[in-house]
């Protein structure tokens, strides 16, 4: 881990009834977390309200998603000004499911990232390449485009944390290996430095997302450019996700 607070999120994606909630909260609620970790879940919108009802002040609540501006006439979207008013402090933007499956581009992206800041709400900015985008030696300029999109919209990088998510890792056990997510990890590292400024190169936490589990957090979590961890299936699991809480280093 680097010299920024650990920050490990947990992606609950499109999962649970009230009932899986029920019991996920209250297996988070009593588990022992290490005090000096940023600590974030990200429910299914529809949720939200009963997780923030029931789930320790420990433990801050993301979006998964949300709209680009003030809400409206917008059918099926969710305003931030909504967020804001069910108590999220985060939202989770560019996730792959949503550039690949659903086809949000990098511009609609930034714009949610931009607006969102404005309300002040942490921006949870997610990257990262396709296998044939990595078999093709382009990881370094996917990440950046990416990056690049981001930087255009913002105007500060005070409350965004970077997701690296390799879009062939996440969901299919095919976690990335220390080298190869921190040869990316400072690889973004220093594309802040010399496009946005050392300061925020330095400040910005990069964490890592696609496969983590209770398994591979710690050997992760040893490398200096990982500053936590984005999880997805393994936060379904209350006992596993405090695990790699707990891993930091
Ligand atoms: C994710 O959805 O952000 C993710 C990393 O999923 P998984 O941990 O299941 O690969």
């Amino acid at each position: 881990a680097g010299s920024g607070k650990f920050f490990v999120g947990g992606n609950w994606k499109c999962n649970g009834t009230k009932d899986s909630i029920s019991k996920l909260v209250s297996d988070l609620n009593s588990a022992t977390l290490e005090s000096d970790v940023d600590v974030v879940v990200a429910p299914p919108f529809v949720y939200i309200d009963q997780v923030k009802n029931s789930l320790t002040d420990r433990i801050e609540i993301a979006a998964q998603n949300c709209w680009t501006g003030k809400g409206g006439a917008f059918t099926g979207e969710i305003s931030v000004e909504q967020l804001k008013d069910l108590g999220c402090k985060w939202v989770v933007l560019g996730h792959s499911e949503r550039r690949h499956v659903i086809g949000e581009d990098d511009q609609f992206i930034g714009k949610k990232a931009a607006y969102a800041l404005s309300e002040g709400v942490g921006v949870i900015a997610c990257i990262g390449e396709l296998l044939e985008e990595r078999e093709a030696g382009k990881t370094f300029d996917v990440c950046f485009q990416q990056m690049k999109a981001y930087a255009d919209a913002v105007p500060s990088w005070d409350n965004i944390v970077v997701a690296y998510e390799p879009v062939w890792a996440i969901g299919t056990g095919k976690v990335a290996s220390p080298e190869q997510a921190q040869e990316v990890h400072i690889a973004v590292r220093d594309w802040l430095s010399k496009n946005v400024s050392a300061e925020v190169a330095s400040k910005t936490r990069i964490i890592y997302g696609g496969s983590v589990n209770g398994g591979n957090c710690a050997e992760l979590a040893k490398k200096e450019d990982i500053d936590g961890f984005l999880v997805g299936g393994a936060s379904l699991k209350g006992p596993e996700f405090a695990t790699i809480i707990n891993s930091v280093t």
